[in-house]
């Protein structure tokens, strides 16, 4: 008899029963195979993740924390998330760790149930400079329940504009000050903001969803030490299960363990923690050390590629795993060239580019991220090639899949990813 310990992995068993879902399983696997898959916030996690993910640990209710549930039957999942738990401290050198939160947005809750009350003021990054809904935007609960000020980038260096920052500290005296986005392509000034929030008095929060794999790998500066709390996504450059997490400094612990459970949420995803452990066992690896070094290289490189076709990165560069490229001067919209690109083979996504005339929807820019080109094994040689394919599709394509421009690009990207394949068999 097999002793396979989980059965998440019977395609064949599905296949007969539900054909439509088994169908979408393999045509999505097929999907990220045959194209170029340049969206920043994305990554391909590894077989072993994914695994922990089709377990049976998917059926166990574990409200509470390892060792206080309200429900029986808890060894087992306790000792997945205590690992977790012991492997996200060390990976960041935290006081504390909580694993529960089921998304970045979650966490981000989190840190508004355990700080602030409705009509409190929060200072953060404004969504179209780069920040993210979940910092105040009017859709979303964080600006209708709280109050929202927000800063944004300086004109010239287009990177956080500091000075702003400090001025609506002071003004407007919040009691969260926030740092951290999701089309940021430079480093952030922690102990700038650190000093800022002690001068006012307020807790320093960075939401770092976008770069902490580049933490975990060190290969940039840890917002760690600076911070009150930290809370991230699992499934970006850190290249884990879709989910999210935050660590805190140990006099925060309790309020934000409160927080998540059972403020904001109902039983743990014990399967999402146990995979969320398997990622930070691959993240302290230097085979991982070294994954997301390849990654900043690569989108040095993209940047570079796509700025000698006129195709401009913000900030003149990149520090991180993505850029923000200028779409003005080659007279193409955000909307299109995300479109062009798309019939060509390539997923990437429009972004509005600061000071934007466009409307969000339409937009002026473009944002690229390499972490998963990188997972593929890509390097800088083929980030040019692919600089080059962009400008082709985004500057003399259609977004008509039939279209001769299309059609070569798309040839020259299935040449390309058959080379470096996602998910070799
Ligand atoms: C992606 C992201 C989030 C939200 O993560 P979800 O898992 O999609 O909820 C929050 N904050 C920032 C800065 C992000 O980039």
């Amino acid at each position: 008899m097999s002793t396979t310990p989980f059965y998440g992995s019977d395609y064949d068993e599905l296949a007969a029963f539900d054909p439509d879902i088994a169908g979408v399983l393999l045509s999505e696997l097929e999907r990220l195979r045959g194209g170029l898959q340049l969206i920043a916030s994305e990554n391909m996690s590894s077989p072993a993740v994914l695994t922990a993910l089709g377990s049976t640990l998917s059926n166990k209710y574990a409200e509470g924390y390892p060792g206080r549930r309200y429900y029986g039957g808890c060894s087992e999942v306790d000792k997945a998330e205590n690992l977790a738990i012991e492997r996200c401290k060390d990976l960041f050198d935290a006081d504390h760790a909580n694993v529960q939160p089921h998304s970045g947005a979650s966490a981000n809750q989190a840190v508004y149930g355990a700080f602030l009350s409705p009509g409190d003021t929060i200072l953060g990054m404004a969504l179209p400079m780069g920040g993210h809904l979940t910092h105040g935007t009017k859709v979303s609960f964080s600006g209708k329940w709280f109050n929202a000020v927000h800063y944004g980038v300086d004109k010239r260096s287009e990177d956080i504009d500091y000075d702003q920052v400090a001025e609506l500290a002071r003004e407007h005296k919040p009691k969260v000050i926030l740092a951290g986005g999701s089309a940021i392509p430079r480093l952030i000034d922690f102990e700038f903001f650190r000093n800022l929030a002690d001068e006012i008095g307020a807790i320093f929060w960075v939401d770092a969803a976008h770069f902490i794999g580049l933490v975990a790998g060190k290969a940039i500066p840890s917002p760690v030490p600076y911070a009150d709390v930290v809370t991230f996504t699992t499934h970006k450059v850190l290249r884990g299960p879709r989910s999210g997490a935050l660590v805190c400094k140990a006099e925060h612990a309790a309020k934000l363990d409160k927080a998540v459970f059972p403020m904001m949420q109902g039983g743990p995803q014990m399967h999402t923690i146990a995979a969320k452990a398997v990622n930070f066992k691959e993240c302290a690896t230097p085979e991982y050390a070294a994954y997301v070094n390849a990654v900043i290289a690569n989108a040095q490189a993209l940047a570079a590629g796509l700025d000698a076709h006129g195709i401009r990165p913000t900030t003149g560069g990149t520090d991180t795993h993505l850029s923000l490229h200028d779409l003005q001067a080659v007279g193409v919209t955000g909307a299109d060239a995300e479109a062009r690109a798309d019939a060509a083979g390539i997923v990437l996504n429009k972004n509005a580019i600061p000071f934007d005339p466009a409307k969000p929807n339409v937009a002026s820019g473009i944002r690229v991220g390499t972490p998963s080109v990188t997972t593929q094994g890509m390097g800088p040689e083929q980030m040019k090639t692919i600089a080059d394919l962009i400008a082709t599709a985004v500057t003399k394509g259609d977004a008509d899949p039939d279209n001769a421009v299309s059609k070569e690009v798309r040839a020259q990207v299935h040449e390309l990813v058959g080379q470096f394949p996602a998910y070799p068999r």
